[in-house]
């Protein structure tokens, strides 16, 4: 006999906990499956042991600046094990967190590989049992995208999952694609030692980002030693020895070389994992490969939501955390949308960039009048206490003074992006932001004087940089 509950989530990731919970939380009998960890790809390979692998060569980098300053005597010394174990303890301490406020709403949880296999039928897949639901969440989330490589299934080519666990550190890794997750894994290994190469077919890493904080990470990135080869293309990964002989051909000359590497990173993008969804028996609608949904998260099936990176939209834990909150609410009969115009981006490397609303390619393409104003990390006296360089770029319409974009590049531009979202959030004009009082010194008063330079009003920068720069 089927056994029965209100809601049922499929996955346990930052998507489908965060819909348990809040489902709970609203008086629902929920059942959650899981087939690995709870916490998902975001706390147990992605999100949480990136930023903690980056935290440690974060401070690798800072006793370098400080050694080559000659206020250090000696560079650091680590343990790679001790690093590796203490990432785990993070990731555990999460997951059991997760564990402990589902468990504290009374949430089923079930850890087996399940079957979804009618509109309102779940097959557990180990032990033949069956549940029954009046709605269903579909949040499995997103794989590594492997192409079709001829050697690909070589042992020395990995995901970003055996990245972040190698037992030993590697001289060399050669990662192919030069995106968020080949860009971060790229800053941990360049820091700790490793021969990093970045192989990227478009001709530029991060293509999407604004192209004036790119080409800044990029040269911090060459400065740290890192190899990035743009408009080249892996062709062919064959076994050589102890390493891999990766041959690429650069795009442009149509030329041919070869790249030595004892691992090769896969990270060209991700796919949804929809493989245990019978898609045509119960007729969901795909949009770009992935599961469409309408602004409250439901899909083409009307008992059936989907949300997190299965619905393909941003593939942030963020953007899933949020949809699980849409969805859960619109299922308990609170009408809610989704509205993902100002979805901030995050790039945790070695300088981060963060970024919300239009990049400047963007606003142009756009044929969009804006006023732009660039400031620097230099012009600010925490960053110089810090030996931290970077800039925040800020564009707004030159007609309501609203904010269209920001990009920042530098030292905790992430945390710094922050505040900027509650001020884009809360439609606050560019002068409204210059004339706020921030704590000093902080890095974050870069945001009030870019805020200013914005109005030509910066006190802290000369005449001739203290100017907005009107584009029509
Ligand atoms: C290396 C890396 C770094 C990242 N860093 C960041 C970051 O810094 N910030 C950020 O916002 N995002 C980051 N991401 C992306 C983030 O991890 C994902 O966007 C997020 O985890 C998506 O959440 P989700 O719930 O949709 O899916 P997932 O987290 O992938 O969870 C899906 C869960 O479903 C389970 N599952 C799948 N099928 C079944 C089934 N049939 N039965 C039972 N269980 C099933 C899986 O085991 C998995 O646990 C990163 C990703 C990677 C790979």
């Amino acid at each position: 006999m089927d056994k029965k509950f209100d809601v049922a989530v499929i996955g346990g990731g930052p998507g489908g906990y965060t819909a348990a919970i809040r489902l709970a939380q609203l008086g629902a009998n929920v059942v959650l499956f899981e087939k690995e960890k709870l916490g998902g790809t975001c706390l147990n390979v992605g999100c949480i042991p990136t930023k903690n692998l980056l935290d440690k060569a974060g401070l690798i980098e800072k006793i370098k600046k400080n050694t080559d300053a000659g206020i250090f005597k000696e560079a650091g010394l680590f343990s790679w094990s001790k690093i590796l174990a203490e990432k785990e303890g993070v990731i555990n301490t999460l997951t059991e967190g997760v564990k402990n406020i589902l468990k504290s709403y009374n949430v089923v949880v079930v850890n087996s590989e399940v079957q979804l296999i009618s509109e309102n039928i779940i097959r557990d897949k180990n032990n033949n049992v069956t549940y029954q639901a009046n709605k269903i969440i579909i949040a499995t989330g997103s794989s590594t995208l492997m192409p079709p490589i001829e050697g690909i299934e070589n042992d020395s080519v990995i995901t970003s999952t055996e990245a972040l666990n190698l037992k030993k550190l590697p001289k060399t890794l050669l990662i192919v694609g030069g995106g968020v997750i080949g860009v971060e894994i790229a800053s941990i290994y360049a820091e700790f030692g490793t021969k990093v190469t970045i192989v990227e077919m478009q001709s530029s890493i991060l293509d999407k980002e604004d192209k004036e904080a790119v080409s800044y990470l990029y040269k911090k990135l060459k400065e740290k030693g890192i190899e990035i080869l743009t408009g080249t293309k892996v062709q062919k990964i064959e076994k050589n020895n102890s390493e891999s002989l990766v041959k690429c051909i650069d795009l442009a000359g149509n030329k041919s070389f070869d790249k030595e590497a004892e691992f090769v990173l896969i990270s060209i993008g991700r796919k949804p994992n929809l493989e245990n969804i019978d898609l045509q028996k119960i007729g969901l609608k795909l949009e770009s490969g992935y599961i469409w949904t309408d602004k409250t998260m439901k899909t083409s099936v009307d008992n059936i939501y989907a949300i997190g990176d299965i619905t393909g939209r941003f593939l942030l834990a963020h953007v899933a955390y949020e949809q699980a909150v849409v969805a859960a609410e619109n299922i308990m009969g609170i009408n809610k949308e989704i509205n993902l115009s100002k979805v901030p981006r995050c790039i945790y490397s070695h300088p981060q960039v963060s970024a919300i609303g239009r990049t400047e390619e963007q606003l142009v393409s756009m044929k969009k009048s804006y006023r732009k104003a660039v400031y620097p990390y230099a012009a600010n006296g925490k960053a110089l206490t810090m030996k931290e360089d970077g800039f925040i770029k800020w564009m707004s319409d030159p007609e309501t003074d609203q904010i269209l974009g920001v990009s920042i590049v530098g030292y905790n531009s992430t945390e710094l992006l922050s505040s900027i979202i509650v001020a884009m959030n809360g439609n606050l004009k560019t002068k409204e932001i210059g004339e706020m009082i921030f704590p000093h010194p902080t890095l974050s008063e870069i945001i009030k004087e870019v805020a200013l330079t914005n109005c030509s009003e910066a006190i802290h920068l000369p005449k001739s940089m203290n100017k907005n720069l009107l584009k029509k």
